[in-house]
């Protein structure tokens, strides 16, 4: 046995007698126990992470039930793994040491919609997408859109999720005002209110936000909600280089209005969308591209701006700036953009990072990762949200023998995330770090830090039940 394997912390296997317990508390039906549907349960869609099976599955229908699952299995030391919509890209929500996966799929429902407070209370299962289209009927929404809509609202608060309208909304937690959640020894808490303005003792809203479900299971959300924008546009725009099109980013961020996004990508990713979506994109022959998204009361107002914005790219070496063609064009442009993710993952074997830098250095720290491509013969595809500095990195597979890519790779990536600290940046922009970047967090990572979030992790779950193996050891 390797030391690191002698100084994994003990668990208690689940045994018949726990299944029976866990059922009389969450509800027989609420329970899966056959080997065959614990696969789907074992992984997120994070690519290269090998499935880990959990012991059971509890689907508890209210808060009440996990209040008394958390407190059984902290008694009995039993790991528990909250699970949303699986969408993760960082390993959360794997159950690495085994025991209960918690998935919350039946705690979906859109609780309220309080116009007078522009809030929305939700159940954490609710999907993002579901969420979205209840509110834009009553002409509300909730800013934050993820390429993933069927990850939910509990999911996006542990991983403080981000999405492409982050420049001008910022991310999910910028957004929670409140929560109702259960710690690791069963007590329910609830943080926050439908008000804006709170400097009542330490933020717990704020520290559950981002913490994976290693520090305590949500159980309700209360969000921020604004008004629908009239109108939305996109801009789409053709550079000669990548470098133009990243260094053109801060003088379009100092234009008046913000952008809702500014997402920037190479001409190989619209390449490998074509070929998922088989739908042609424009402009093809281009190295780069910018793609600015703004949200305004009247197209005469989104017109002007994009007007100063073209003004500022073409001064950058930008050949064009093109408004989609109407309605079908732009819904095609950003499916495609969307569509990045899934479009990489059949295209070849792939990683993805989602380093962030300061804005200011992303056109620095791109051309730096560039130069790594040839040190290790694997290509790396780039893309993302320029305007926020969070940059999706994809080393990918082409031809390379399997087990010499993997090894290569993890090379790679620690030179890819020493060039992000060298930047002034974090090793994850909106992922969280899971399983998948704990290595690199904890080797980058301030160390006084480190100790302080230990010691908040041993505050809040001194068994060490709460999503065990994920962000540190
Ligand atoms: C195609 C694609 C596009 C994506 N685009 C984006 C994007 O634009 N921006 C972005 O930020 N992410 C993106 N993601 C990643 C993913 O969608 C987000 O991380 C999302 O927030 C995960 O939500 P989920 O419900 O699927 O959570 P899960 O994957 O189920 O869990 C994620 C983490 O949250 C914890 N957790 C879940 N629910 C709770 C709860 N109620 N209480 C406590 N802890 C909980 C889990 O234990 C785990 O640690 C994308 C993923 C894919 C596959």
């Amino acid at each position: 046995m390797s030391p690191e394997k002698k100084k994994l912390r003990r668990y208690h296997k689940v045994k018949s007698e726990d299944v029976a317990a866990l059922a009389a508390i969450a509800g027989r039906q609420n329970i899966v126990v056959a080997p065959e549907k614990l696969l789907d349960y074992g992984r997120d869609e994070t690519p290269l992470l090998e499935p880990v099976l959990p012991e059971i599955v509890i689907k508890p229908q209210n808060t009440r039930a996990i209040s008394a699952l958390l407190k059984y299995a902290d008694d009995k030391r039993i790991p528990v793994t909250t699970r949303g919509g699986g969408t993760g890209l960082s390993g959360g929500c794997v159950p690495l040491r085994g025991g209960i996966v918690l998935s919350l799929e039946k705690m979906d429902r859109l609780l309220e919609i309080d116009h007078d407070n522009f809030a929305a209370v939700a159940q954490p299962g609710l999907q993002l997408g579901s969420l979205r289209d209840s509110l834009e009927a009553v002409g509300l929404s909730y800013p934050v859109a993820l390429g993933e809509m069927t990850a939910t609202v509990g999911g996006s608060v542990a991983t403080n999720a981000g999405g492409m309208n982050a420049v001008k909304y910022g991310v999910t937690r910028h957004h929670v005002l409140g929560l109702e959640a259960v710690l690791a020894n069963g007590e329910i808490i609830r943080t926050g209110g439908k008000f804006v303005k709170c400097s009542s003792g330490y933020d717990l809203t704020q520290l559950l936000a981002g913490s994976e479900g290693t520090l305590a299971v949500i159980t309700e959300v209360t969000l921020k909600l604004q008004i629908k924008p009239a109108c939305r546009e996109a801009l789409f725009i053709p550079f000669h280089n990548l470098q133009q099109a990243i260094e053109s980013v801060p003088e379009i961020l100092m234009l008046g209005r913000v952008p809702v996004g500014l997402e920037f990508m190479e001409e190989s990713i619209l390449q490998i969308a074509e070929g998922y979506t088989g739908k042609k994109l424009p402009y093809r022959s281009f190295e780069a591209f910018l793609l600015v998204l703004a949200e305004a009361d009247s197209q005469d107002e989104i017109a002007d701006y994009f007007c100063e914005v073209e003004a500022v790219v073409r001064k950058h070496g930008a050949a064009d700036a093109l408004v989609p063609p109407g309605r079908l064009a732009m819904k095609k442009l950003l499916e495609a953009r969307e569509g990045f993710y899934h479009a990489i993952k059949k295209f070849a074997p792939m990683q993805i990072l989602d380093a962030v830098v300061p804005r200011s250095e992303i056109a620095r720290f791109v051309a730096d990762v560039k130069k790594l491509e040839p040190k290790y013969g694997i290509p790396v595809v780039v893309y993302g949200h320029a305007g926020d500095g969070n940059v999706h990195l994809h080393p990918i597979n082409r031809g390379m023998p399997y087990a010499t890519w993997k090894r290569k790779l993890v090379s790679l990536m620690k030179d890819i995330y020493e060039l992000c600290d060298s930047y002034g940046g974090a090793v994850s922009g909106e992922h969280g770090i899971g399983i998948d970047k704990k290595e690199f967090f904890n080797s980058t990572g301030d160390k006084a830090v480190l100790k302080t979030l230990k010691n908040i992790k041993a505050a809040l779950d001194p068994h060490y039940v709460l999503n065990p193996g994920k962000i540190f050891d």
